[in-house]
């Protein structure tokens, strides 16, 4: 006979959303039975490996307006989330437990220490104080609502509860039991990623950066910031902004593109050839031996290179060749075959769809009694901490609404 467990508070998912709901709800409200399911031997495993090891908590970036500006999805919806628990939030929240925090030069927030198990140790040392149950190796095959409550089954126990929170990050199982319980779930497809050239010429000059502007013909899709020349393609701010903000295009593209790069970020053609033809007046050097516009020496010998002007001197250069040099410098055409992760953070887009979650709760507006939080709702984030911030958020919230509605 399977045992039969009931708690007030049933959370299915050990990682950042579901930690954080349960110990905002025990802190707020310490005589509720809480326990969380985790289908692994150990909890916050994502939080563990996050950040490279540093676990990047959160973006110092203060204003709810400008931070839901990083959501490709989730921007609209997370809004008045951001309004009850923002970054500043965040922070207070895990330098008042004991993990201070530094903010990078790039806005990034990690722990003082830079290590993540300080998160991991704090999230867990909290549970265990606050008498949060916690059931490891403990995977939720099924889930179904019985007259006032939920029953969930696992293989070898049932469990009752009034309230289920459901925090199972990119699970396809779950993503089946959730559909088949009657919600709409966005396609899973992967998120933040680096870009594989068929052409691998340029990565002579692996470890170069220069602040360009990236975009895909045909589409609106543009992203500005610093790219990174790597051993087998792009990666960097602009290539993984696309990535996220383009998940859906470029998974229907197969990941087989034609990538313009604007090397000179926001200088157009015709700005980059007035100053190429002024150069021509005034210097007597080759064009090669004399970069511009802030490009290290590399990457203008490589673009002369491509443009053909190797050997030729500004003084000589006819019109077309400067063209062509222009041409380059502000459209370059590299074509992508194909995307390789990054490691230091990636998410997958797609999940229960946001038109069916009642974001002043995080509540189902499907399911009676349940909370969808983090990752497993069709909500993510560029790189920077912001995929972290979604989980703190939502789950601050539903303890919120638990804590007032139980
Ligand atoms: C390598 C890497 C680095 C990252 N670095 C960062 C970073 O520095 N900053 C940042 O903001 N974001 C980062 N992210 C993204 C971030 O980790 C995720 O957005 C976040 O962990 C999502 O949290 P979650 O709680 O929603 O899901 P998860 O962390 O995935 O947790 C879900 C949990 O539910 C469990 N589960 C699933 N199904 C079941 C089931 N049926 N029964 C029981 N348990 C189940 C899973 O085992 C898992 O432990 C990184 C991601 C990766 C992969």
């Amino acid at each position: 006979m399977p045992e039969n467990l009931f708690y007030d508070v049933l959370i299915i998912g050990g990682g950042a959303a579901g930690f954080f709901t349960a110990v905002n709800l025990a802190e707020k409200r310490p005589d509720l039975k809480i326990c969380i399911l985790e289908r692994g031997k150990k909890v916050l495993q994502k939080v563990l490996i996050s950040g490279g090891g540093r676990c990047n908590v959160t973006h110092a970036v203060w204003e709810p307006r400008e931070l839901t500006a990083f959501y490709p999805r989730g921007h609209r919806e997370l809004l008045g989330p951001f309004h009850r628990f923002m970054t500043g939030d965040t922070m207070q929240w895990f330098e008042d437990r004991g993990v201070p925090l530094k903010i990078e030069e790039d806005g990034r927030i990690f722990p003082l220490s830079d290590s993540s198990s300080d998160v991991v140790e704090c999230l867990v040392t909290l549970s265990r104080k606050r008498n949060i149950t916690l059931h490891t190796s403990t995977s939720v095959n099924d889930f179904s609502y019985i007259q006032d409550g939920w029953e969930i089954q696992t293989k070898t126990k049932t469990y009752n509860t009034k309230q289920l929170v459901i925090a199972t990050g990119s699970s396809l199982q779950m993503w089946k039991m959730l559909a088949k319980a009657g919600h709409q779930i966005a396609p899973a497809v992967p998120s933040l990623f680096t870009f594989n050239l068929a052409n691998k010429e340029i990565c002579k000059l692996a470890g170069t950066t220069a602040e360009v502007t990236v975009s895909l013909n045909g589409t609106k899709l543009i992203s500005l910031g610093p790219l990174l020349v790597t051993h087998w393609g792009f990666s960097g701010p602009a290539v993984l902004k696309m990535s996220a903000w383009g998940a859906h295009i470029l998974r229907g593209r197969n990941y087989n593109f034609t990538l313009k790069i604007n090397w000179l970020n926001h200088i157009s053609s015709e700005q980059c050839l007035n100053k190429l033809k002024s150069l021509r007046d005034s210097s007597k050097k080759q064009i090669s031996n004399t970069p511009q516009f802030n490009l290290s020496r590399r990457l203008w010998e490589f673009l002369v290179e491509r443009s053909g002007c190797t050997g030729v001197g500004f003084a000589d250069a006819s019109n077309a060749i400067l063209s062509k040099l222009a041409a380059v410098l502000t459209a370059d055409q590299h074509q992508v075959t194909g995307k390789s992760t990054f490691k230091d953070e990636f998410v997958t887009a797609g999940g229960v769809a946001l038109e069916e979650i009642d974001f002043r709760n995080y509540k189902s507006k499907v399911l009676p009694s349940c909370y969808l939080a983090g990752e497993v709702m069709d909500v993510d984030a560029v790189t920077g901490g912001f995929n972290f911030q979604n989980c703190w958020t939502g789950g601050y919230i539903i303890a919120e609404s638990i804590a007032a509605e139980i």
